[in-house]
């Protein structure tokens, strides 16, 4: 059962039944799935809510299935970390980091919105999935589409990481480099897309893929006893994310489960090597300009991302801001949370660490607020990004351990 109106283009309001559809047929707009919210206000109660387990299925009344979820039923429900070390360390006394370098199937944030496309591909019956991929969406697709039985065409920009191609073309998928980078990848998938009757989760799935995103807030509040934080730092690509977390805890408003109406700011966090969105707010502008992407952040390396005018406006909207840190700064974001929290994610919640740094040297995140950084992706992925370690190598006797650590039993 499903609650469900239909899709509704963002920008002229045009109105579509909820089929395969990129964009809108009249003005090229983004599609927006629209929900019959007095019904699901008459079911969902904060009680009937709490009683059903942890995973992003919980929420399903406010995502766009018509039928039970058949893959990716272990997705979401990932932990909210009371962050005391790293707040200590940022000189923060209420922050959080809702951990998404956990997800299951594949370790990203990518597997909740997967998780809506693959089994919307199912329902349309499609004879296989793809997607335009910086990754993480790469590996979640393939695990998703492998799990259902379906085939899938993963394309990828040449220069990806070799533990994100390892990891993908494990689960069997057709793995594709274009000689490009992701925006190239991606007029092509729209391009065949047209062509072929598959569902590309970028492409002709997005209105229902970008849906999956609003769990990340929903869990957010319901973790928080039911309210939405002052402040929030989310990374973004092609800035869906941080859109729809925001969607979904306007959802929470509107359905009266919030204790307090949301109050959220939103602070997008990009790479210098790659900040369009984060440029367009420093000017002042919503209008966006390509970039061409060098950064070792890659699976935030999209020069024309999607969302970015609403992400850009929404931000502002919001009364938050768009900040972006460098490659070094990132790495030492890496190392930062990785030491005070024991959380090691991927270089984009190293983007997610040093910007947050600087936006509380530039006063705009304060001590007291309740905060929460969005960890979106595991470190395993991107170890290449930093440093190889080496182990101090000693002698297979007593007197060596102790002769290296200086007789010393009080390591602190
Ligand atoms: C894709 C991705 C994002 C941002 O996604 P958008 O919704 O495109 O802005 C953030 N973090 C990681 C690790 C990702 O893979
Ligand atoms: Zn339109």
């Amino acid at each position: 059962m499903s609650f469900v109106k239909g899709l509704r283009c963002r920008e002229c309001g045009r109105e579509y039944p909820a089929r395969l559809l990129s964009g809108c047929e009249d003005c090229f707009g983004p599609l927006e799935v629209d929900y019959n919210y007095e019904g699901i206000q008459a079911v969902l109660s904060r009680e009937v809510l709490a009683a059903r387990p942890r995973s992003m299925w919980k929420y399903h009344e406010l995502l766009p299935l018509e039928n039970p979820p058949v893959v990716g039923l272990s997705s979401g429900g990932t932990p909210l970390v009371r962050a005391r070390r790293l707040g200590r360390a940022l000189g923060l006394d209420n922050l959080y980091v809702k951990n998404d370098s956990v997800s299951s199937p594949t370790l990203s944030f990518k597997d909740r919105v997967t998780g809506v496309a693959v089994n919307k591909a199912i329902e349309f019956k499609l004879e296989a999935v793809g997607c335009a991929s910086t990754g993480n969406l790469a590996n979640s697709v393939a695990a998703n589409a492998a799990a259902a039985g379906i085939p899938s065409f993963i394309l990828i920009p040449e220069n990806l990481e070799q533990a994100k191609i390892t990891t993908t073309a494990v689960f069997g998928s057709r793995l594709i480099a274009v000689r490009g980078n992701y925006d190239d990848v991606n007029r092509l998938c729209s391009q065949i897309a047209d062509r072929h009757p598959w569902g590309f989760v970028n492409v002709n799935l997005r209105p229902y893929y970008a849906e999956g995103s609003k769990t990340f807030g929903f869990e957010i509040a319901e973790d928080l006893d039911w309210r939405a934080p002052d402040a929030i730092v989310v990374p973004m690509a092609g800035g869906s994310l941080i859109s729809k977390l925001y969607k979904g805890l306007n959802e929470l408003e509107q359905l009266g489960l919030l204790r307090a109406p949301v109050h959220t700011r939103l602070f997008g966090a990009q790479a210098t090597g790659c900040n369009p969105i984060t440029a367009a707010v420093k000017k002042g502008a919503t209008e966006i300009q390509p970039v061409k992407p060098n950064t070792i952040a890659k699976s935030l390396a999209i020069g024309n991302p999607a969302d970015g005018y609403y992400a850009a406006r929404m931000m502002v909207k919001s009364g938050g801001w768009g900040e972006d840190a460098s490659d070094e700064e990132i790495v030492a974001g890496i190392h930062l949370l990785a030491e005070t929290e024991g959380i090691f994610t991927e270089t984009a919640g190293g983007v997610t660490i040093a910007v947050t740094r600087k936006l509380i040297a530039q006063g705009r995140l304060k001590r007291d607020e309740l905060i929460v950084l969005a960890i979106t992706g595991n470190g395993l992925k991107t170890l290449d990004a930093i440093p190889v370690a080496r182990p101090e190598v000693i002698e297979p006797r007593l007197a060596a351990f102790e002769a290296l650590i200086g007789g010393k039993s009080n390591v602190a």
